[in-house]
Parts: structure tokens; sequence; C-alpha cells
């Protein structure tokens, strides 16, 4: 894949007039679909645990939030959501987690994952998201049958990632742990938050270009929505959901037209801010879903934002619901598949 040209990306990413937009997003689908066709992929996610060390700004769950109550399902909890996914013929699953790294933690993780693969006559897909971790602990956990690995670097920008987090949380340390992953073999997932106070365009075409630059296979990166809890709850005065929205959209547009082969996910926090906002993401150029299958009673707890949706519809209905909205837009899902991004398969990429 060809470098993308940050002037051609940065005019991209400027576009705001709305028949200009239109255009760009069916510039956008018409490169998904030569690229990694119309097939969209299920991630049922497991939110396995809000109970996290750090204490990131813009997190609803962060450790200095004490209005959550704190969670964390058994392994027996887990592994049910994780197989009830498989029995709905999902092809994978997303554990993600608050960020814990006791050793109690560690081998919490390896048993549950282990158990799903064997459970699942090791045909569902493991991805885990759960942070920052040692390259012993990400190795176990890949030993264990876990073969994809979400971890956003939330901004390329060092800067603007200090101004977003306390003295301790290592932007250096977090690219680290996105290149040990790689290295050790998981296909690699990253991605930021956009619309971030103190954001610019610039930043976020060096977002794009870091995608490049780390040869990343999956990108998951969504609106940032303010959380009343946090300390960031009131850092953008003119915070307008239609804007924030139609930013997140360019985003995933201009991803999927200059990095062409990636898995680009159309998140939940785009149906925070419109109910078809994940539609939406899909024809902007994304081609990953990722349904909530928490059980409802903890969902009120896993609140990284405002307005998550969904927070007491069981899965089951998610499931019915989404399937209606894929199918109102002529796409199809692609049942029983891991859905690998074509671009961990490249040889040369
Ligand atoms: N603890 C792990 C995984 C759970 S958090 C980690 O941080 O990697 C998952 C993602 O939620 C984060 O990467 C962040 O991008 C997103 N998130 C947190 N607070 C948010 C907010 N206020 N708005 C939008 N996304 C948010
Ligand atoms: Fe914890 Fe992740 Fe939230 Fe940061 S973003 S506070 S690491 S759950």
């Amino acid at each position: 894949m060809i470098k993308p040209d940050r002037a051609e990306v940065l005019r991209l990413l400027s576009v705001t007039d709305k028949a200009e937009l239109t255009q760009l997003f069916q510039r956008a689908y018409e490169v998904k679909k030569q690229f990694v066709g119309t097939k969209v992929y299920f991630r049922g996610i497991v939110e396995l645990s809000n109970v996290c060390k750090k204490n990131c700004y813009y997190c609803g769950i962060r450790s200095g939030n004490s209005d959550v109550e704190r969670f964390t399902l058994s392994k027996d909890e887990a592994v049910t959501s994780a197989l009830w996914a498989y029995d709905q013929q999902y092809g994978s699953v997303v554990i993600q987690s608050g960020e814990r790294d006791d050793a109690q933690f560690v081998d919490f993780i390896e048993d549950i994952v282990s158990t799903i693969r064997e459970k699942s006559n090791h045909e569902l897909g493991i991805t885990l998201s759960l942070g920052e971790q040692s390259e012993e602990t990400y190795k176990r956990w890949y030993a264990a049958g876990a073969h994809r690995y979400l971890l956003r670097i939330e901004t390329s920008n060092r800067e603007l990632y200090r101004k977003l987090h306390p003295a301790d949380h290592d932007w250096e340390y977090r690219v680290n742990c996105i290149r040990t992953l790689k290295r050790i073999g998981y296909q690699s997932g990253t991605g930021v938050m956009i619309g971030l106070p103190y954001q610019t365009l610039e930043h976020l075409v060096d977002d794009i270009m870091f995608f490049y630059d780390e040869d990343i296979d999956m990108i998951g990166m969504g609106p940032f929505i303010p959380h009343e809890d946090t300390p960031l709850a009131n850092a953008l005065p003119e915070y307008n959901e239609a804007e924030h929205l139609d930013l997140a959209l360019k985003m995933i547009a201009v991803c999927r037209i200059v990095l062409k082969d990636v898995n680009i996910a159309s998140t939940t926090a785009l149906q925070a801010l419109k109910s078809d906002g994940r539609e939406m993401g899909l024809l902007a150029g994304a081609n990953i879903i990722m349904p909530n299958i928490t059980d409802t009673k903890y969902r009120g707890n896993y609140q990284l934002y405002r307005g998550k949706p969904c927070l007491d519809e069981n899965a089951n209905l998610c499931r019915g619901c989404l399937e209606k909205r894929i199918s109102s837009i002529g796409e199809e899902i692609g049942y029983a598949q891991w859905g690998d991004s074509p671009h961990y398969h490249k040889p040369d990429s």
C-alpha cells in the first residue's frame, strides 16, 4: 500500500459541503466494495469488568470515579456470553475490560480464553481489549488462543495524549505495546477518539499516518463523547453531536480510501450520537460491527461515555434489530466467519 499523501488526507478531512461529503462517502464505499466487500462481520463484545487501575480524563469508569459500582463477571458468566455468540454464529468475540495487570487477573483471562476456545471447538475467534500488559502476559494470552488485540492509541500526538491523561500514563509505552502485540503474531487493532478537546484536523491526519506507519490490521475509532463524571465533562463548550458524527464518519471514509484493505469497525459510540449512526458508518466504509452481548444487568455500570445505547435491551433483541438495520442498507452479515482483515494476510503489507 502506498504511503498516503498528507496534503490529500487533510483536504479530504476538511470537506464540509453536503454534496462533497456525500461524494466522499460514496468514494469510500466503492473502495470498500473493491477491497473488503460488503459483508459485515460481527464481534460480540463481552464487557468483562469495569475495574480499572488507570485514570484517563475522558473515561466514565476511570479509577477516580467513585460513583460507579464496580463489577467483574464470573468465569461462567463470561464463557456463557461468548458461547451464546458462538451459538448465534457470530464469528468472533471481543473481551473488553478496564485495565488490571495483577497475576490473578492474568490467570483469570488465560483461563477464560482457553475455555472459550475449547468449548467452541476452536472455532470462535477471540479478540482481547484489555489495555497495556507486559510482553509475557500478551504471549500467554496468545498461547491460550486469543488471536486479535485492540489497543487504541487514543491519539497519535504525544502532547495531546499528555493533556488527556495523568502524568504516569505513558504514550511511548502504549505504542510499544502495539508493536509487541504485532511481533507476537496478533492481528493488531488500534484507533483514536475523534473530536477530542484540543484536537485539530492535523492531529487526525497524523492519526491516519500512524495507522499506516504501524501497519495496523484493524481500526476501531469513534467520536469522543463527554461523560459528566470526568474531568473533561465540560471541555468542549461548543460540543455538537451532528458535527461530531460527521467528523467521525469522515475519518472512517478517509481511512478506507487511503488504507483500503484494513478492517474498520462502526463503533457503538456512533450509535450513541444518532440511532442509525452505525449504519452510516458502514455506508462510509466500515465493515465490522460489535454488538454488545453483556448481560443487561451490568451494562449500566460500563458507561465509558454519556448515552451509551442498548442499556436495557438484551443481546437477542440487539441481534434482531441489527439484522434489520444491516439488510436495510443492502448488506449481508458474514455469519460464522472470522472475517479477518485482508491486510493481515498480505505477505508483504
Ligand atoms: N481499558 C481498555 C479497554 C476499555 S476502554 C483500554 O483503555 O484500552 C475502550 C475505549 O473506550 C478506549 O480505548 C477509549 O477510546 C474509549 N472511550 C473511553 N472514554 C470515552 C469517551 N468519553 N468517549 C468515547 N470513547 C471513550
Ligand atoms: Fe481504564 Fe480504558 Fe477507561 Fe482508561 S479508557 S480509564 S484504561 S477503561
